[in-house]
C-alpha cells in the first residue's frame, strides 16, 4: 500500500486482529487496543527480551483493555511474564495500563521524568466539575457559548478515568540514553510539542524505530495549548524535535509509531510533519488582519468547520499557533470585556 505522497510506504495494510499480534520483525510483535474516540485505536509493541517481554505503551485502562491484554499475554506473549513497560509519553492512551502492570506483575516502569510526574499529577487530579482556572482558560480562547455552558456543567475528561494508579516507583530515560529492547541497542531521542520529553527509540543494530505519537503517518499529533500551561508554545518545541530528529532519519528504517500503521520513507514524513504547521502558520498570519479569537480560527488552521467531538482538540491547536506567532512577535493579543484573547497582525 502507498499514501498519496511519493515514498511513505505501508508494509502491513490491515492491523491486527484484537487479541491477536503481528510480527514485524524478530521479536517485535504489534498488537493493537481499541480507544472509544475519533481516534479508535492505539498501537502497542512487546520485544522479546529471552526470559520476558518488555512492552511498549499500554492502552486506557479499562475493563476491555485488561481483558484483551490478559488474551495477549496467554496468546501471543505465550504466558511469558511482562518484566518492563516502556511509556513513550503522558498520554493517558500510553500510559493507561502501566500502574496495573506494575501492581498486577511486577513489572518496573521506563520513562521519562516529565511523563511521569505529568501523569501520575494528573492521575491524582479527579475533578466533579471544571476548575474556575480552566473555565477562565475556555474563556480567553473565546469558546462557542453552548459548548462553554455545557462543559461548565458537567464532569471533565478525567485522567483517573482511565488510567489506572501510578505506584511509586519508575526507572527515567532521558536523552543520548543508549538502552536494550528485544536483543537491539536503542538510540533515545527526545521528541516534544505533542507531549513534553516525549521519548523516542532508534535500533542501533536494525532498522527499527519505536516513535510513539512524535512521527505518525497520515494523521497529525495533535499540538495543544491548555490551562496547565496557558503561555507555552509548543508548535516551536515541535519543530524543534522534529527537525533534529529529521538527522536520524533513513528511507530503510521501519517506523512503529503510537497509531495508524507501521510505515517506511521518514524521511519524506519529517519533511510533511514540519511543513504542515509552517503552512498552517501562513495561512493564519495572512487571516489575522483583522482580530481573531481562538475559536474563530479553525477554517483558515483546518480548512474546516469544526465541531462536537473534535471542538476540544481544534481549540487548544489554533491557541498553539496562535501563540507561537505571538511568541515570535508577528500577532499582537488584547483582551475583549468577556475575557477572550483577540489576536491580530503586528504589521
Ligand atoms: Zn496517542
Amino acid at each position: 500500500m502507498k499514501d498519496g505522497a511519493a515514498g511513505i510506504r505501508y508494509p502491513w495494510d490491515t492491523p491486527p486482529a484484537e487479541g491477536e499480534a503481528i510480527s514485524v520483525a524478530d521479536g517485535v510483535l504489534w498488537m493493537r487496543l481499541p480507544l472509544p474516540m475519533a481516534l479508535d485505536h492505539v498501537n502497542v509493541y512487546a520485544l522479546d527480551d529471552g526470559d520476558s517481554w518488555t512492552v511498549i505503551d499500554t492502552g486506557f485502562d479499562s475493563k476491555k483493555t485488561r481483558a484483551i491484554w490478559q488474551k495477549l499475554l496467554h496468546g501471543p506473549l505465550a504466558g511469558k511474564p511482562v518484566a518492563r513497560v516502556i511509556v513513550t509519553h503522558h498520554h493517558p492512551d500510553h500510559i493507561g495500563l502501566a500502574g496495573w502492570f506494575q501492581t498486577e506483575f511486577g513489572a518496573s516502569l521506563w520513562t521519562t521524568r516529565t511523563a511521569w510526574l505529568f501523569a501520575r499529577m494528573l492521575q491524582l487530579d479527579e475533578q466533579a466539575l471544571p476548575r474556575q482556572e480552566t473555565l477562565d482558560f475556555y474563556k480567553s480562547c473565546g469558546m462557542d457559548e453552548d459548548i462553554f455552558n455545557q462543559r461548565a456543567s458537567e464532569r471533565p475528561f478525567n485522567f483517573a478515568d482511565v488510567v489506572a494508579p501510578m505506584p511509586l516507583g519508575f526507572k527515567r530515560i532521558k536523552q543520548d540514553d543508549v538502552i536494550e529492547i528485544g536483543g537491539r541497542m536503542w538510540d533515545v531521542h527526545m521528541g516534544n510539542g505533542h507531549a513534553p520529553e516525549h521519548a523516542t527509540f532508534w535500533s542501533r543494530d536494525d532498522n527499527l524505530v519505536l516513535s510513539g505519537d512524535q512521527i505518525l503517518p497520515s494523521i497529525s499529533s495533535n499540538i495543544g495549548v491548555y490551562a496547565t500551561e496557558p503561555e507555552a508554545d509548543p508548535v516551536a518545541d515541535w519543530l524543534e524535535a522534529c527537525e533534529r530528529l529529521a538527522t536520524y532519519a533513513r528511507d530503510d528504517q521501519l517506523i512503529l509509531g503510537g497509531h495508524k500503521l507501521p510505515f517506511t520513507g521518514v524521511p519524506l514524513r519529517m519533511k510533511q510533519l514540519i511543513e504542515n504547521h509552517h503552512g498552517a502558520l501562513n495561512r493564519l498570519r495572512d487571516y489575522l488582519e483583522h482580530p481573531q479569537t481562538a475559536a474563530e480560527c479553525f477554517l483558515p488552521l483546518f480548512k474546516r468547520q469544526i465541531d462536537g467531538g473534535a471542538y476540544g482538540l481544534a481549540l487548544v491547536e489554533a491557541l498553539a499557533h496562535l501563540n507561537h506567532l505571538y511568541h515570535i512577535g508577528e500577532i499582537s493579543r488584547t483582551t475583549r470585556e468577556d475575557g477572550a484573547y483577540l489576536w491580530q497582525r503586528t504589521n
